[in-house]
């Protein structure tokens, strides 16, 4: 049981595991924080906080749990804030997408890293944002990765690991470099090749009737096109290293693709698009896959 979980940042990420940890009786109250009250009063009035103070420092006194949910460029002014307000039991994690980038900003913050402090990141996620889109399931069956680092109190990374399981989740642990480049593959590069997708489209003089003519393979495409620019802009600065090495690979990839369609070589094409529909649809026979959510 948390007797008191601060959220910093109530959106999509943090009003979702507020809302979880709270239909599973797993916490007792619920302060929120964030730099716009009107945002914080609707979280009250959808059931989603207790109550909230905009100044961070006053919201995380006397809380066992503070749960970061900012935006990546947003940690370490977060961290520099609450560094010195902690209940002497708090326990800090984080739902950030990108791992190196949050302890580089936990260490400059507080000057070392912290045994209180557990990265973490669950893989769930939608395309929309703000308290508003916050429901309750969005972790059930879902993973988390947290990375603990050798200065980690392994009982703080015992009560995040507990907190996550209450809110459904299935919860690993795995090293911080080795989970940056993990989520550059497989969920960093797809949203760059969406957005930029859908920017190219958008800037073909025949846009308008491109998008009407626009079928569901568009559609399933480019839905992760809609997700938060800033949210976006902060994990490609985040994770610039790991999702460059990606875009590399790509680019390989799409050159020998091009070469098969300037050669007409129907073999080599068929070659590539079989291989591809194999993995394909072996991974979407997982059952941890569920469609409209995505692991940002
Ligand atoms: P979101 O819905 O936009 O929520 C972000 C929240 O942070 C907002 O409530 C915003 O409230 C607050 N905020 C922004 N800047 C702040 C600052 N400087 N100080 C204090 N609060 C601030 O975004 P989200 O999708 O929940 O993403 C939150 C984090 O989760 C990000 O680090 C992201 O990388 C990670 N993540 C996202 C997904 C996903 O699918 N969306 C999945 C996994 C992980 P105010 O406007 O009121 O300040």
């Amino acid at each position: 049981m948390i007797e008191r979980l601060c959220v910093i940042g109530v959106g999509l990420i943090g009003g979702s595991l507020a809302r979880a940890l709270r239909a599973a009786g797993a916490v007792r109250e619920i302060v929120g924080t964030s730099r716009n009250a009107a945002h914080l009063q609707r979280a009250v009035d959808l059931g989603v906080i207790d109550r909230f103070d905009t100044d961070p420092a006053r919201a995380v006194q006397g809380a066992d749990m503070v749960f970061v949910s900012v935006p990546l460029g947003a940690m370490g002014s977060v961290f520099a804030a609450i560094g010195n307000a902690l209940a002497a039991n708090a326990v800090v994690t984080d739902g950030g997408s990108a791992k190196s980038s949050v302890v580089a900003a936990i260490r400059d913050a507080v000057g070392n890293i912290p045994s209180w402090f557990v990265p973490g990141h669950p893989i769930a996620g939608t395309e929309q944002s703000g308290v508003e889109a916050s429901f309750a399931e969005l972790y059930r069956g879902r993973r988390v990765i947290l990375t603990p680092l050798a200065e980690t109190d392994r009982q703080a990374v015992g009560r995040v690991r507990a907190m996550w399981e209450a809110a459904g989740a299935v919860v690993n642990e795995m090293d911080v470099v080795h989970h940056d480049e993990v989520l550059a593959a497989t969920s960093h590069l797809p949203h760059v090749l969406a957005f930029a997708l859908v920017e190219s489209l958008a800037r073909m003089s025949e846009q308008r009737e491109i998008f009407e003519y626009a079928a569901g393979g568009f559609r399933d495409f480019t839905r992760i096109a809609s997700s938060d620019p800033v949210m976006w802009r902060d994990i490609c600065l985040a994770n610039r290293d790991a999702i460059l090495a990606m875009i590399d690979r790509f680019e390989q990839d799409i050159a020998a693709l091009t070469e098969a369609i300037r050669g007409r070589d129907g073999e080599r094409l068929l070659a590539i698009f079989a291989d591809a529909k194999a993995a394909r649809d072996a991974f979407a026979g997982q059952p941890a896959t569920q469609p409209a959510q995505d692991g940002q």
